[in-house]
């Protein structure tokens, strides 16, 4: 009989159509390789060297404005530019290209350098999901915009260099492969079996609990079945909606509860500042109506053991498949016992 917490298995990724090998026997190997350096935790509330800071310059010589809440603007560095001529370009058929035509942004989420989605306030938190509903509704109105990204690096494991609060938002004219893999999986559930993939899955998840972690009247946040990464999360709405522009207001306001929730429980994890990458996954903005999308966002942090020990996707990871030993059960258990209140302001 095979034993999910015990013999090496496969599970099989229903949302994006690929396989993750997990391995719960070995949870218990000693670690001998790199150890990162932990973040160095305090941040002024103004840095005058960062581009991001009310009223500081940023490369080519803009300054931004004295802003008091959130702020939007192109990116200076965008690696998708409105002008790109959107031609196929091929050699034999054998080189393949096209041009890719978009538009890149960066939304500052405070004025406040040294605050986090986990110690922003849920009222401010929730003029952050307006300014991105509002981002999401006029990016993906653009002619020849058919899929717009909103995401989140967060911490220098991930690439990010500055620590001030901030999210990307890149607005392509392609649906993108992971997303597109998306859509071809909830299509394909749909016909099948005349329902909603993440419905189906959300009462599937919810009746058995194990690898739930927190919800609020609108939103679940999950350790999904085949998650990659150890602590990888997904949060689903209850709803069937398909994006951000069909929220109501109560429903931006539970978002914001929720993302404070789930980073405030990451942080408290390895009691430091938890790296991630995390998006909103909305359907395409292809002008097809897209029944099948449900709403929900992935967070992909690298962290393992503790707040200097990441998992590498390696070896067998980048040639076969990724590989997992810390099951998704063991994982959701762990967040789920993480306190709501974050370390920083526990007072322990
Ligand atoms: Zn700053
Ligand atoms: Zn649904
Ligand atoms: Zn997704």
């Amino acid at each position: 009989m095979l034993d999910l917490t015990q013999h090496p298995h496969r599970r099989f990724n229903l949302l994006n159509g690929s396989w993750v090998l997990v391995s719960p026997h070995r949870t218990q190997r000693p670690w001998q390789g790199q150890v990162e350096r932990a973040a160095p935790e305090a941040q002024p509330e103004y840095d005058p060297g960062c581009y991001l800071c009310p009223g500081n310059p940023r490369a080519g010589g803009v300054r931004n404005p004295p802003y008091t809440s959130t702020f939007v603007f192109d990116n200076d560095f965008a690696a998708l530019l409105p002008t790109t001529p959107a031609e196929p370009w091929s050699r034999a058929g054998l080189l393949i290209a096209a041009g890719e035509p978009g538009i890149c942004r960066v939304c500052c989420f405070s004025p406040r350098h040294d605050l986090t989605v986990a110690r922003m306030s849920v009222a401010d938190l929730k003029l952050v999901v307006d300014v991105w509903a509002e981002q999401h509704a006029e990016l993906r109105s653009h002619a020849g915009i058919q899929h717009v990204q909103i995401f989140e690096n967060r911490g220098a494991m991930m690439g990010c260099s500055n620590p001030h609060p901030h999210c990307q938002i890149w607005a392509s004219s392609s649906i993108p492969p992971e997303v597109s893999a998306e859509v071809h999986q909830q299509e394909a559930w749909r016909s099948g079996h005349g329902s909603c993939l993440l419905c189906d899955y959300l009462a599937l998840e919810r009746e058995s609990g194990e690898r739930l972690i927190c919800e609020n009247e609108s939103f679940v946040a999950l350790v999904p079945f085949w998650a990659v990464w150890p602590f990888e999360l997904m949060l689903v709405s209850k709803r069937h909606l398909a994006g951000m522009d069909e929220f109501d207001d109560t429903e931006r306001l539970r978002l914001a509860d929720i993302l404070k929730r789930v980073t405030t429980r990451y942080d408290n994890l390895f009691a430091a500042p938890f790296p991630y990458t995390m998006g909103f996954h909305q359907r395409p903005a292809d002008g097809a109506a897209h029944p099948e999308w449900h709403f929900h966002a992935h967070y992909y942090p690298p962290l393992l053991r503790s707040a200097t020990i990441r998992k590498f996707m390696v070896g067998f990871e980048m040639l076969c498949m990724p590989q997992r030993d810390i099951t998704a059960e063991n994982a959701a258990a762990r967040l789920r016992a993480m306190p709501e209140i974050h370390y920083l302001e526990s007072g322990a």
